[in-house]
């Protein structure tokens, strides 16, 4: 029998050059992009919105088979956001792309000022696991409403909802102009070799400090959307029922795997009890409904993974040994990675429960007697992403949050301003570094470009031109008399 040569398989280029080849394309589209007309970037981001509408029940699918998070939950907390995002985009467009006028100063009477946003060029997303579908296209949306083209890195520990978009993607843009990487560390690592002109990163302060050396060999501008430690702050004047609604809701969406989730409580000791009472009533109403159990609720995802799971179960055995109490929750169930929604009093500031970022179902009660002693746990912390404040009281909701510093706040509910179309969202220190979304995503993605235009064979101050000599003192000192 004749042989038949048999097809050697395709070798996978190492990493690196399969990033360089892509990293080149982008660079050369974007070159191309950078005169793009409103026109053909509203179209690419009708692209992007008929990917979210086509695809929304795999979307919904592929975030189930990662966490078991509900789908009603990733539909309400990650597509909605999303749409909403690209609508207002879409209808901001134009505005925001607009060259700004600004005033004319008297000593450059007869120049034309304007500042223009232009892309920035090729750009860089990581995103992390705990919304693995919003916190990548939010920024792509920005990203492409401002011009430029992006290569994406979704979290590797979300593999279904990381595999569906590396399989979307190129049937909706060419990899010139979105393309995207799967894996972890060590091809987010060969990303950040390339000289990216921004990089958006969203996930652990620890990690944003490596993505932040890696972007100063190049001077790349990052944004860093990172977490930490955000507090509610339970007013004396506070309605304790509509406070632990909110502060149950906020908690336990996404199972307490939101960067912006409260993560430790701050009470009045006469309080503590009552409150308690409402987050147990508010919990059963949303996740116990017909006396089930929270195990069985259909409305609560799991905890990430073996590794977190067991993070989580040390935090609250080391509280526990230490003289915390769970006065609600705290059973378990290994092998679905369940946690219960866990409530924790007699809790002190050093526990490490009250050190590092919770991120899970276990929210600690902390008691203050005077407003300083809260002051002083929250400020003793690094700046946390978010700060809550329930409070009847104007003048008491001013204090608290004049006297403390996050990267957002909303007061007497929890998280909704991440949403807010109109509000920037970012940290503030370690909890980050700039600001997303709607036109503060729009701008960090753009280099705002001052342009000043001047008239020809026109000069404001001629006796301020060489050769210098008393003339051009008295010219500066007319100058100080009537403009410095
Ligand atoms: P993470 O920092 O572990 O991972 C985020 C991304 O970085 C992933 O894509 C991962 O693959 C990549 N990565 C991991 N190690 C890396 C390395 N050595 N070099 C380069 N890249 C690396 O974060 P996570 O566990 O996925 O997410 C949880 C954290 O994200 C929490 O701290 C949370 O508060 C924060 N977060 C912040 C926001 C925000 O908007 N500010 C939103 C969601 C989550």
């Amino acid at each position: 029998m004749p042989s038949v040569a048999v097809p050697e398989p395709p070798v996978q280029a190492p990493i690196a050059n399969q990033v360089a080849e892509v990293f080149a394309a982008q660079r050369a589209r974007a070159l191309e992009l950078r005169a793009a007309a409103y026109p053909e970037r509203k179209a690419r981001l009708a692209q992007l919105a008929r990917l979210v509408s086509t695809h929304e029940a795999e979307i919904l699918q592929a975030v189930y088979d990662d966490f078991r998070k509900p789908p009603a939950e990733t539909a309400v907390t990650e597509v909605m956001p999303v749409r909403l995002t690209l609508r207002h985009a879409q209808a901001r467009l134009r505005a925001w792309m607009r060259p700004r006028r600004v005033p004319t100063p008297l000593t450059y009477v007869g120049t034309r000022g304007w500042v223009r946003p232009e892309p920035k060029g090729v750009t860089l997303i990581i995103s992390p696991w705990n919304y693995p579908f919003m916190l990548l296209f939010e920024p792509l949306v920005s990203a492409l409403a401002a011009g430029n083209t992006a290569m994406l890195k979704p979290s590797e520990l979300t593999p279904h909802l990381s595999a569906l978009v590396a399989r979307l993607i190129p049937q909706y843009f060419p990899a010139a102009e979105v393309a995207v990487f799967e894996g972890g560390p060590e091809v987010a690592q060969a990303l950040l070799a390339q000289p990216f002109d921004h990089i958006f990163f969203t996930g652990s302060p620890a990690v944003g400090k490596i993505v932040m050396q890696a972007a100063a060999q190049h001077l790349s501008s990052v944004t860093l959307e990172l977490g930490g430690k955000s507090p509610v702050v339970v007013d004396r004047s506070a309605p304790l029922a509509h406070t632990a609604r909110k502060i149950v809701w906020g908690k336990f969406v996404n199972n307490g795997q939101s960067c912006v989730a409260p993560d430790y409580v701050l009470v009045p000791p006469d309080l503590l009890q009552p409150l308690v009472d409402e987050l147990q009533k508010a919990l059963n109403e949303y996740y116990n409904p017909d006396g089930q159990g929270f195990a069985a609720s259909p409305s609560l995802a799991r905890v990430i993974n073996a590794r977190h799971y067991q993070r989580l179960l040390h935090l609250l055995q080391q509280a526990q040994q230490q003289g915390a109490r769970v006065v609600c929750g705290g059973q378990t169930q290994p092998e679905e990675l369940y946690l219960a929604p866990t409530l924790l009093t007699h809790v002190r500031p050093d526990m490490a429960v009250l050190q590092e970022e919770i991120f899970g179902p276990i929210l600690p009660l902390l008691t203050y007697q005077s407003r300083e002693e809260a002051l002083a746990i929250i400020n003793d912390r690094p700046k946390p992403l978010s700060l809550y404040v329930f409070s009847r009281d104007q003048a008491a909701t001013d204090y608290w949050v004049q006297h403390t510093s996050a990267g957002g706040t909303t007061v007497n509910d929890t998280l909704i301003h991440f949403a807010h179309e109109h509000l920037p969202f970012g940290g503030a220190g370690h909890s980050g570094l700039g600001r997303a979304h709607g036109q503060a995503g729009f701008e960090a993605f753009s280099n705002l470009r001052p342009v000043l235009r001047q008239r020809v064979g026109y000069t404001n101050f001629q006796a301020l031109y060489p050769p210098y000599g008393p003339h051009t003192f008295r010219l500066l000192g007319w100058m100080k008399k009537w403009f410095a």
